[in-house]
């Protein structure tokens, strides 16, 4: 009997593992065709945040129920105490799942992001006037929010004002995409915590590089704040 309720719960697991694999896989995908129909960031950010909770609660959580409900208390009635060393099993693989789960959204976030803004910086590229002589305006592309452009030829001062969804590139998207230029350094990052000892902050500093790097591509400006940003990044993770 031990063997076959083990070999059970073996399959069950396998099974989960490749049924956690396929939700994440179609997650992604949904959350990327949502934003299709509108190219509305933040409604594609909650479907993933709800994806993701749906997968939590139907993937995930399974494997607690299984175990609690049917898995431990035929092993129990079967005698013994070989449960304890199965019960961890479970315990093993929900924690990878939810570790696995953190990267695909830390991914996700990134590519939902690549392609909010490959379609949002396109709403830029076409000319602006002066509202006083109609002369062209040079129109600082990589602010992300309203600001003053000097007209060259009557002096007029216009106030730009981006559309949101251009203006939404500012604001979360910029971080994410930095996040997912880095996540080679990210993910080496997280093999740091997990070795401990002296290479941990050290992976932490070179992933707040690498992100406060990518993001002054994308926001030159931002360069100005680089060491206090890194500093302030450095310190939140640790
Ligand atoms: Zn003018």
């Amino acid at each position: 009997m031990k063997e076959q309720l083990i070999a059970r719960w073996d399959t069950f697991l396998r099974n989960i593992d490749k049924r956690f694999e396929e939700s994440l896989a179609h997650g992604e995908q949904a959350v990327l065709e949502s934003l299709e129909e509108n190219y509305d960031y933040y409604t594609s950010f909650r479907t993933l945040m709800a994806i993701r909770m749906q997968i939590d609660e139907s993937v995930i959580r399974k494997i607690d129920t299984t175990w609690q409900q049917q898995v431990l208390p035929l092993m129990q009635a079967d005698g013994g105490h070989y449960w304890a060393d199965e019960s961890h099993k479970g315990y093993h693989a929900s924690d990878a799942m939810h570790e696995r789960m953190q990267l695909w959204l830390y991914i996700t976030e990134g590519k939902l992001s690549q392609k909010y803004y490959d379609h949002a910086i396109e709403l830029i590229n076409r000319d602006f006037f002066c509202t006083q002589c109609n002369a062209p305006l040079q129109v600082k592309k990589d602010l992300f929010r309203a600001h003053y452009i000097t007209c060259n030829y009557c002096s007029a001062v216009n106030t730009f004002e981006p559309e949101t969804k251009y203006a939404t590139i500012g604001w979360n998207v910029v971080d994410n995409l930095a996040a997912l230029y880095a996540l080679q350094e990210y993910k080496a990052m997280l093999q740091a915590r997990k070795n401990g000892g002296d290479v941990y902050p050290k992976a932490v500093r070179a992933y707040c590089e690498k992100y406060f790097d990518e993001r002054i591509k994308l926001m030159p400006h931002t360069a100005d704040t680089r060491e206090q940003d890194i500093e302030k990044k450095v310190n939140l993770t640790l």
